[in-house]
């Protein structure tokens, strides 16, 4: 979870990290007021979740009240990368005379806590880190031992910090560390932190990002959550349990059990399709979370065909269909589906689905084919028989049959079909 900047600043200072005097504002009367009791030049920065609010035209100085609130007008209500900005923090401008990077990220490489630097601050660290990575200062953070001084000074001669300013350093780079452990950070980051004219720190930018997985033990950070900032469909899919991610492709899966996804993805992608989403919808599958899932799949107005791939263990295949029966009802889809349900009870499952004219398929290779070919508009591959799609199976008939009508299906999961020539050579 994504914390706003203001959020982000507040819960720095609490780790005695300097920031700037400001509120927030949601109206330009607001940031007037605000502006008038601060009594001096402020700062008016829009509040939504995305990086580059400077170079947008999100930020922007204002030298008095009324200047204050002209700003705030026009921020306020302004699109910036598809957010909305419905919040302003309106701060005591600084008088930057120089800005740094400090950020600290959890490193799985390492396995360990990283702490970053960079004395080109204010930019991009990841176009930083591209272009010139030899300007970015390291090290890793021992769990046990903590950040060590001895660390931060090593940062701060790093990025060229004067001998004086070091002692101010440290408690910041100190508190950084404690508030990414103590919140259960993946990320706390402050780009920029500037040396002001007068030669101290401050941290003007301030950006957090919470573990989702330790959100339930920090109710209060949890209740940060800005709703508005989130895809009603990613709310949607959080409130409902389900694991989402959107993607760009055309098919939408909806799956039980996050390896089973994976999979899926990659074979939609092997059959030439690609998908448009990971959705796990974990155990049970009642009709009510399939229904959700649905809905979310389908409020993406890319998703061209939904491949359902179900694995029926403890959730019996024919509960699963019954859902989905039962959603189908609900959400009435304008897109074509393919099922496919393997494990317990499959057949009455299947037989479910074939009732509600849905198409099934036994495979997940002939559940993405099928998959595919809805996509492309190829309708009358639905019409055929799944072996018809297979040309496993014309090599097989003319080799001299032998084999069940499965077998060859399942045969076409580990061939490419979209080689072009028949898989005679066998
Ligand atoms: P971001 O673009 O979303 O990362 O937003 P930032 O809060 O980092 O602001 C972008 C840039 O605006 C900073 O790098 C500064 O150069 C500038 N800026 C932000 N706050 C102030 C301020 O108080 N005074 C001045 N002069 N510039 C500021
Ligand atoms: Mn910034």
């Amino acid at each position: 979870m994504k914390l706003h900047e203001y959020q982000s600043k507040q819960l720095f200072a609490e780790y005695g990290i300097p920031i700037p005097k400001g509120e927030i504002a949601t109206t330009p009367e607001d940031a007037r007021r605000i502006a008038r009791d601060l009594g001096r030049r402020v700062v008016i920065k829009s509040q939504v979740l995305v990086g580059g609010r400077g170079k947008a035209g999100g930020v922007k100085l204002a030298n008095t009240p009324d200047e204050a609130e002209a700003v705030a007008s026009q921020i306020l209500g302004m699109n910036i990368k598809g957010l909305m900005v419905r919040k302003v923090l309106v701060d005591e401008a600084a008088d930057i005379a120089q800005e740094i990077y400090l950020g600290i990220v959890l490193d799985r490489l390492q396995r360990r806590a990283s702490m970053m630097a960079s004395a080109a601050g204010g930019m991009d660290i990841e176009q930083v880190a591209r272009e010139t990575p030899a300007k970015i200062v390291r090290v890793a953070v021992d769990p046990f031992l903590g950040l060590r001084e001895y660390q931060t000074r090593q940062i701060a001669y790093g990025i060229g910090l004067k001998r004086e300013m070091i002692k101010d350093f440290n408690i910041i780079a100190q508190g950084l560390y404690r508030c990414f452990v103590e919140l259960d950070a993946s990320l706390a980051e402050i780009n920029p932190l500037v040396i002001t004219g007068s030669g101290a720190l401050q941290a003007l930018d301030g950006k957090i990002l919470i573990d989702d997985n330790a959100l339930f033990r920090h109710p209060d950070l949890a209740a940060l959550r800005d709703v508005d900032e989130e895809a009603p469909s990613e709310t949607e899919a959080r409130q409902r349990g389900l694991s989402y991610i959107k993607l760009d492709g055309e098919i939408g899966c909806m799956v039980n059990g996050a390896g089973l996804a994976m999979a899926t993805m990659d074979m939609t992608k092997l059959f030439g399709g690609s998908p448009a989403n990971f959705l796990d919808i974990g155990g049970g599958a009642q009709s009510d979370k399939v229904a959700a899932a649905l809905r979310i799949i389908l409020a993406d107005p890319h998703v061209k065909a939904v491949l359902f791939n179900i694995f029926g263990g403890i959730t019996r295949c024919d509960e699963v269909a019954r859902g989905i029966v039962a959603a189908l009802d609900e959400v009435k889809p304008s897109v074509p589906m393919v099922a496919r349900l393997v494990g317990t009870n499959e057949e009455e499952g299947r037989r479910i689905l074939a009732e509600a004219q849905m198409q099934t398929a036994s495979t997940l290779a002939e559940a993405a084919q099928k998959a595919v070919a809805l996509v492309k508009g190829e309708a009358a591959v639905v019409q055929l028989p799944p072996v018809e799609i297979k040309p496993l199976q014309a090599s097989r008939a003319a080799a001299g049959k032998k084999s069940g009508a499965k077998k060859p299906a399942k045969q076409a999961a580990v061939k490419k079909p979209a080689a072009g020539k028949p898989a005679t050579k066998r």
